[in-house]
């Protein structure tokens, strides 16, 4: 059985792939994850939706459409409380392109110089829809709560994660986490493994 993950994300396939192996059940036998770079090219969507679930239901949608597979797709981004929940949706992409994420971090920093350290909370949100050929689709939310520290620290992740202390490894930046202990904490891991045995349910 294959399962699509409409993503080219080399580091985000693979964390499927263990998550969903760690899940399996009996009915379900083997699955073969394959990600955007093994099947035929199709035109992707414009994530122009204003939540995270509507931009990953959106990716998912254009998967199963174009391939027949049942298929997984993310949205995820910051949210900064002080900023009214921006960057949100527009994370990737927030100072405008080419997409880059030192310029993303020096807007954020610029935005925040004001802001003083007890309301510099925000978290990261990681929506992650399933979509099966046969019309079901289901959408779960992962969080990581934290906040903006004044100045980028770690050379581990990507995107904001230089700027980022998690609520539940306080201390840290979560670029200076070892990969197994930010999966843990993070937005992308909690949704991830929360959705597995339900993809699992909806192959059997
Ligand atoms: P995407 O959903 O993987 O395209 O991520 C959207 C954007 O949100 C990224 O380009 C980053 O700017 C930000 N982002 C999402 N997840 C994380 C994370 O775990 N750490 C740091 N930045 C993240």
């Amino acid at each position: 059985m294959k399962v699509l993950v409409a993503s080219r994300n080399a580091k985000k396939l693979e964390e499927m792939r263990r998550i969903l192996a760690e899940h399996l059940t009996e009915q379900t036998g083997v699955v073969e994850v394959v990600g955007l770079d093994d099947v035929t090219p199709f035109d992707e969507p414009v994530e122009d939706q204003s939540t995270f679930e509507g931009n990953a239901l959106l990716k998912a949608r254009a998967g199963v459409a174009a391939t027949g597979l049942p298929t997984l797709a993310d949205d995820s981004g910051l949210c900064v409380d002080a900023l009214n929940g921006m960057p949100g949706v527009l994370s990737a992409r927030w100072s405008g392109p080419p997409k880059s994420d030192d310029r993303n971090n020096e807007l954020l920093l610029a935005q925040l110089h004001d802001v003083p350290d007890e309301r510099r909370t925000a978290h990261f949100t990681c929506a992650v829809a399933v979509v099966h050929p046969d019309g079901r689709e289901l959408v779960v939310e992962g969080r990581m709560g934290g906040r903006v520290i004044r100045e980028v620290r770690g050379s581990g992740g990507f995107g904001y994660d230089v700027l980022f202390v998690a609520d539940d490894h306080p201390g840290l930046t979560t670029a200076e986490l070892s990969r197994e202990d930010k999966d843990a904490i993070s937005h992308r891991g909690r949704a991830l493994r929360e959705v597995a045995p339900l993809v699992a349910d909806l192959l059997a």
